[in-house]
């Protein structure tokens, strides 16, 4: 492999209110940075179309997909998603998961692929939380199985926070295993059912961290057998970040995605990673944070290192 295939797109940063607490300019930062590494030329650079309605309705109430588009969301229904619509917001909302979509397929044939983006697993069936307001894992899972290019696919989340929306949405789907390793005291407070949560507790450091992410990954494997795995590499177990309750140092999160992304590796288990959550006020800063899943994606599989 000559590079890792990664997914973007120029409209999911848009012009936002920088005092708002959600980091949209993160993603055009990324892509830079991601270029600025020699990692990223137009030539492995990979752009989603829109989702439609039906498309997403996979995943979501079709009254809920409706809503969001013509900005009829109720109050109560906008500030549990907590962000501003515009029209944006709308046009990146409707590209994202697609974006996973096309990660994952191109994950599928090369063995990994990189969506600069995704990871927005607080998003429910009919309605949006926690910044999320489509849930691009379900719908990515989702329509891999339907598509028949994969039989069982593992989704594991390593955003300090639980997926409560991806476990929700999936409950009942047999070919699709949620993982989810979190701070158990972090949002939300009310978790769904995963078919595996790890609640770690506040201010767990690196050793420890790295200890149960790689033993229930390997549960994971044991248990299951995916032949598909969508990776959420959230860095918002980093220590500093303001919305995490973690202690993991930026070498932690890079050991983690060794470990990660290594393991599928030597189990011959395509994966594709999503970004997941990071917050800083330093968007900058952010951005080379998200960005050590892409630099160790290319490590492993394009330098071969273990
Ligand atoms: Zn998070």
């Amino acid at each position: 492999m000559l590079c890792i295939p990664f997914v973007s797109h120029p409209n999911y940063s848009f012009n936002f209110p920088a005092k708002h607490r959600f980091p949209m300019d993160k993603f055009g930062l990324l892509q830079q940075r991601v270029r600025d590494l020699g990692l990223l030329t137009d030539d492995n650079l990979y752009t989603p179309s829109s989702c439609s309605a039906a498309d997403l309705s996979v995943a979501h109430c079709p009254h809920y997909i409706r809503n969001f588009d013509l900005d009829e969301l109720d109050v109560k229904a906008m500030r549990r998603m907590g962000l501003p619509w515009s029209e944006g917001l709308r046009t990146r909302t409707f590209l994202s998961p697609n974006g996973t979509l096309l990660a994952a397929e191109l994950a599928l044939e090369h063995g990994i692929a990189c969506h600069l983006a995704g990871g927005t697993h607080h998003a429910h069936y009919e309605f949006g939380s926690g910044f999320c307001i489509f849930n691009d894992l379900a719908y990515a899972a989702r329509k891999i199985i339907l598509m028949g290019k994969a039989r069982r696919i593992l989704i594991f989340d390593c955003d300090v926070h639980q997926g409560d929306g991806t476990a929700a949405i999936l409950q009942q789907d047999d070919d699709i295993y949620t993982c989810s390793v979190h701070c158990e005291k972090n949002f939300p407070h009310r978790k769904s059912t995963s078919n595996f949560d790890v609640g770690l507790s506040k201010g767990l450091s690196d050793s420890a961290y790295l200890d149960r992410v790689s033993e229930t990954l390997a549960h994971c494997f044991t248990t299951f057998q995916p032949d598909f795995v969508l990776y959420d590499a959230g860095v918002d177990v980093w220590q500093h970040d303001p919305l995490g309750l973690l202690d993991i140092s930026l070498d932690g999160i890079r050991r983690r995605e060794r470990r990660v992304l290594n393991y599928c590796k030597d189990k011959r288990v395509p994966v594709a990673t999503v970004i997941g959550g990071g917050y800083d006020k330093n968007q900058v800063a952010l951005a080379q944070r998200h960005c050590i899943v892409a630099e160790v994606a290319h490590e492993v599989f394009v330098q071969g290192a273990n």
